[in-house]
């Protein structure tokens, strides 16, 4: 892509929360966006976004999505893999059901997704892939089991990729946010015995004093895209507010 050629950039999962924000932030700085989902294009979406209706999880919806992409624009400089589900459960407690629905969207779609990107960035010679991970990722959150191996398998993925891929012009890293509030967050928040406390808890937590915003997520998906991180691959970045730094220790009793 010349200097000043406007990169196309694919989010999945742009319909709502994290990714609409990353479709929003990425739109504010003149790039061309291709979004998806399962659903129909949201009504509020901006008419600069191409909407494409498509379940990652599904390898001919995903060819689809690309092949829609490149006969728009030509090219795809940037992929977000942000689509992504949660089902809150131990591991003798998850279903079949659940392997199918966690899986086949948190890793088997970003699988899918970076398979069909991976070799027209080749044939350009450059491209960027952001996945978004999770904190879950790297450690374990309670009764996310299914989840919380979901994302590590992203975190691995990333680094795969940038291995091999390196050398065809390709960089690719994870965001790896903590609490954001979306309806993801929300939907935790509610399966809790007491919702107003698990949030008053989970704000105690956090140093920076607050949850984050889907955009403080957007933001670093941005910059890890753009040419000034041109020297960073392989790496999971985490966007938490300062929650996994802390020790777990309570201050007051020592
Ligand atoms: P939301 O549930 O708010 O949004 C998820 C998005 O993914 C929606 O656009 C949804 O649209 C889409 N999606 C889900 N399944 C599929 C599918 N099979 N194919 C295509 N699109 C799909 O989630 P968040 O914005 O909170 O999360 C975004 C990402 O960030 C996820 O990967 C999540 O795991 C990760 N994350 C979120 C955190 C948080 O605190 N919110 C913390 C750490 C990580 P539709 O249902 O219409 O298909």
């Amino acid at each position: 892509m010349a200097k000043h050629e406007q990169p196309v950039v694919v989010v999945t999962g742009g319909s709502r929360g994290i990714g609409r924000a990353i479709v929003r932030q990425f739109i504010a700085d003149g790039a061309a966006v291709v979004a998806c989902a399962r659903g129909a294009r949201p009504a509020n979406l901006t008419d600069d976004v191409m909407w494409v209706t498509a379940d990652v999880s599904r390898a001919d919806d995903v060819s689809r999505l690309v092949r829609e992409t490149l006969t728009r624009h030509g090219r795809i400089d940037v992929l977000v893999n942000n689509a992504g589900v949660q089902v809150e459960r131990t591991l003798p407690d998850t279903t079949d059901e659940d392997w199918d629905a966690v899986m086949s969207v948190n890793a088997k779609g970003v699988f899918l997704c970076c398979r069909a990107t991976i070799p027209p960035m080749k044939a350009q010679g450059r491209g960027v892939i952001v996945n978004i991970g999770s904190i879950s990722g790297m450690q374990a959150d309670p009764a996310l089991a299914l989840y919380n191996a979901s994302k590590a398998f992203v975190h691995g993925l990333t680094r795969s990729i940038a291995v091999d891929h390196g050398p065809d012009g390709i960089r690719c890293n994870a965001v790896c946010p903590g609490w954001i509030e979306t309806d993801m967050a929300g939907a935790a928040f509610d399966m809790a015995q007491d919702p107003a406390a698990a949030r008053r808890d989970a704000l105690r937590r956090h140093p920076v004093g607050r949850l984050g915003t889907p955009e403080d997520v957007a933001s670093l998906v941005v910059w890890l895209a753009s040419a000034r991180a041109g020297f960073i691959t392989g790496q999971a970045f985490v966007v938490d507010g300062g929650l996994i730094a802390a020790s777990p220790l309570q201050p007051r009793l020592f």
